[in-house]
């Protein structure tokens, strides 16, 4: 079977590799549908920390059963993956919370994963999805990523939360919040990223911090009060830094995106808000199932997400092309038949 490897920063490779094997406790699955993440974007540049190489990349995934051992489970069911792979048995794990796990392996970037024809995985780490499409599947992953921030965050109908970047990560993120009743508010400093935020996703307030004095923008909008919950899914250390001074008093900062330097802020200005800062980490399954349910019910509508598509065996020769900005991709995903 085509297996496409990533053998070092910048090199991709097509190998044919043998069949999976059905053992106890597994499944056979074939991939259908891969969306292209972030992590596999910085995989392939070099500049994901502490990635190792040959990697097959790829974790958002939608396939169909071929063979299993779990009788919850039928031939040619159409199911997702929860790719972060956890120990059970630490700190984490024993809390319930896998997806911080201290030994997680994440599906595609700690092993190898899911962009070749046919994979085998643990049956624990399989997601029903009664009635969603191989597109809705590809995304339940990238969306479950907003819907555990916003779960972290605590966040009530009607406050107001500032969503900083307008990624694919930042955009499910503000839908996943608009949701669960908040009043979303984007800043991107990308005119093109901020037009998208309106157009597809019916968010009234957009403010570009390039452009405009952040600031004020945000006391007009919350009435003097500055938003309760800062989300960054903008992983950029001076966005992250500046975004203190925009919380509320009582505020709580949620940190999705992920930078690889200190992070620092005035303890005055923190401590006289009372304000809680905390990271947000893959997902839950109970995240998944939020998501997937708003994929059943229409509330969230995968044609806002998906711009790009690219069959398996052209990705490797276009998959620079995803990342260039006047590509204006969302989310890219590989069919594979
Ligand atoms: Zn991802
Ligand atoms: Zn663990």
């Amino acid at each position: 079977m085509r297996a496409l490897i990533c053998k070092e920063p910048g090199i991709f490779e097509y190998q044919d590799l043998s069949e999976p094997k059905l053992e106890p406790g597994y499944s056979i699955l074939s991939v259908k549908r891969v969306g292209v993440c972030g992590t596999d974007i910085h995989a392939f540049a070099g500049n994901q920390p502490f990635f190792e190489y040959p990697r097959i990349l790829g974790h958002e995934l939608a396939a169909s059963i071929l063979e299993t051992t779990d009788p919850d489970f039928e031939v040619g069911e159409l199911v997702t993956l929860i790719p972060y792979f956890n120990c059970g048995d630490c700190v984490a794990c024993n809390q319930g919370k896998g997806n911080c796990c201290v030994r997680i392996k994440v599906y595609g970037v700690h092993i190898d994963g899911g962009m070749r024809q046919r994979i085998a995985v643990p049956n624990e780490y399989l997601i029903k999805a009664p009635g969603l499409d191989l597109d809705a599947l590809a995304l339940v992953e990238p969306l479950s990523i907003g819907q555990h921030a916003v779960v972290r965050s605590g966040l009530k109908p009607g406050e107001f939360a500032l969503v900083v970047g307008a990624g694919p990560i930042g955009l499910g993120l503000m839908e996943m919040a608009r949701l669960a009743g908040a009043q979303v508010i984007a800043m991107d400093v990308n005119e093109s990223r901020l037009g998208v935020c309106e157009q597809k996703f019916g968010i009234k307030y957009l403010i570009n911090p390039a452009k405009e004095d952040a600031l004020e923008r945000l006391k007009e909008i919350t009435n003097g009060n500055m938003p309760s919950v800062v989300f960054d899914a903008s992983g950029s250390l001076k966005a992250i830094n500046q975004a203190f001074q925009f919380l509320a008093h009582t505020g709580r900062y949620v940190l999705v995106g992920l930078q690889k330097e200190y992070i620092s802020f005035s303890h005055p200005e923190f401590h006289k808000r009372e304000a809680t800062l905390m990271s947000s980490r893959n997902a839950s399954k109970q995240d998944f199932a939020q998501v997937i349910r708003y994929l059943q019910s229409g509330q969230v509508n995968p044609v806002h997400y998906i711009t790009h598509r690219y069959d398996f065996e052209s990705i490797a020769e276009k998959f620079q092309q995803i990342s260039q900005p006047e590509n204006a991709c969302i989310k890219a995903i590989i069919e594979l038949d």
